[in-house]
């Protein structure tokens, strides 16, 4: 096989992502419903956050300078959080706490811990600056700034600042619909016997799961046998339903391998074979307008060219942005032999060795062997024509991070 006749991954991931449709449509949802989807428009700050000065520490709000003598200072007053914001007489001190008001006047708060009671009055140990302890206005947010842009997936965190600007309702884009299609005449549902020639449906579960992790919605989801017919007709049901179909298996080179055959006759197919391992053969095309990402048949390499190349073109999709994640540079517990044409994604993880962190291969590689990935938190990149000796720095990428 000449090299010429694979996609490198990077053109493949390319060619991907500048076919993707960005999705338009949006929805609102309550913000307690919002976690990971997709902003679909720019939030700013409508009032500063926190809205006044606060104090950062249980303690006194006074005014710097009235301590110049080491006098004690009376207490004048007390504001607990959540109550109104008083004024400091000049020359005392007020009780507060974390979250309180600054009382007007005040310039610095001191801790608890750095004062002495004795009856009213307070002394203070040790020095005060103008504005310790005292978080300003503002200092989040402010009024009129960019607060989260279209396009931002919701973590938790976000969906806290949304609720921190006083966001109930979130306009989001809707989930992208997904037909899930399995293929092949061997594979038999979880919970029934297997007969002579056959195996259980893996990829069905593997690519639900990653579906969900991808924020998808799975609209249709089918075990197709490996016939002609039946592979156009039910594309052409599922490019009716979806916004994207993805199917496993079916795109190699046998006679048996109708995905591929369907796009090129009844569709079109503009990627197939990519210079991946695992992943070669994998293909992308549409039928009608709905893209069609074809992946390959072995269990792990479904997860893989899903992970590599599936989601940077979900992500564009999803009309996400600001995704980065480039991996990290870490030595390789590892070694590989002879130099490959493909670029191979090892399942690995990191590991302490006498040396320091390491990536540690699992030693069973092969595209079959799903419980590598099980094993395994993330995949090293052995880069195309390239061979790791122990201790070369190889990039790893975290499945957190290729799921982001
Ligand atoms: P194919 O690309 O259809 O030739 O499939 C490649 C290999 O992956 C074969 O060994 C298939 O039996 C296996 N395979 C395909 N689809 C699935 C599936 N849904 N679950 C588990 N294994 C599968
Ligand atoms: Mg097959």
């Amino acid at each position: 096989m000449a090299s010429s006749d694979l996609t490198p991954v990077e053109e493949a991931i390319d060619h991907l992502v500048a076919r993707a449709r960005p999705i338009t449509r949006s929805q609102t949802v309550a913000l307690t419903n919002s976690l990971d989807r997709v902003l679909a428009r720019d939030y700013t700050v409508p009032a500063d956050v926190p809205p006044a000065d606060n104090s950062a520490v249980d303690g006194y709000a006074v005014r710097a300078g009235d301590l110049a003598g080491g006098e004690p200072l009376p207490v004048s007053g007390r504001t607990a959080a959540g109550e109104e914001r008083l004024t400091l007489k000049p020359g005392t001190a007020v009780r507060l706490f974390t979250g309180s008001e600054i009382p007007s006047g005040a310039d610095a708060v001191i801790m608890q811990e750095r004062v002495s009671v004795c009856g009213d009055g307070i002394t203070v140990n040790g020095p005060v600056s103008e504005g310790q302890n005292i978080r300003r206005r503002g200092q989040d947010l402010a009024q009129g700034e960019l607060a989260l842009a279209a396009g931002t997936r919701i973590r938790p965190q976000e969906m806290g600042l949304l609720g921190s600007i006083g966001t109930a309702d979130v306009a989001v884009y809707a989930k992208l619909k997904v037909a899930v299609l399995t293929t092949g005449d061997e594979l038999v549902d979880p919970g029934q016997p297997l007969g002579p020639g056959q195996i259980y449906n893996s990829n069905r579960y593997t690519l639900l799961g990653l579906l969900a992790k991808a924020g998808c919605e799975v609209v249709l989801c089918e075990a197709l046998k490996d016939a002609r017919d039946a592979t156009r007709k039910t594309l052409e049901r599922a490019a009716a339903e979806a916004d994207l179909i993805i199917t496993s298996g079916g795109v190699s080179v046998g006679e048996e391998d109708h995905v591929r055959a369907v796009l090129e006759e009844s569709g079109n197919l503009s990627l197939w074979r990519l210079a991946s391992k695992p992943g070669k053969p994998m293909a992308f095309g549409t039928i009608g307008d709905t893209p069609v990402l074809g992946l390959p048949g072995n269990p792990v390499a479904v997860l893989v060219s899903f992970m590599v190349m599936g989601m940077p073109f979900i992500r564009a999709c999803q009309s996400r942005t600001g995704v980065t994640g480039g991996g990290e540079q870490i030595p390789a517990g590892f070694s590989t032999e002879k130099p490959s044409i493909r670029r191979q994604y090892v399942r690995a993880r990191k590991s302490i060795g006498d040396d320091g962190l390491m990536i540690t291969a699992y030693p069973n590689q092969s595209s079959g062997v799903l419980s590598s990935a099980c094993w395994a938190e993330g995949l090293a990149v052995v880069p195309e024509n390239t061979t790791i000796n122990l201790g070369d720095p190889v990039t790893y990428y975290s499945f957190a991070e290729l799921l982001e």
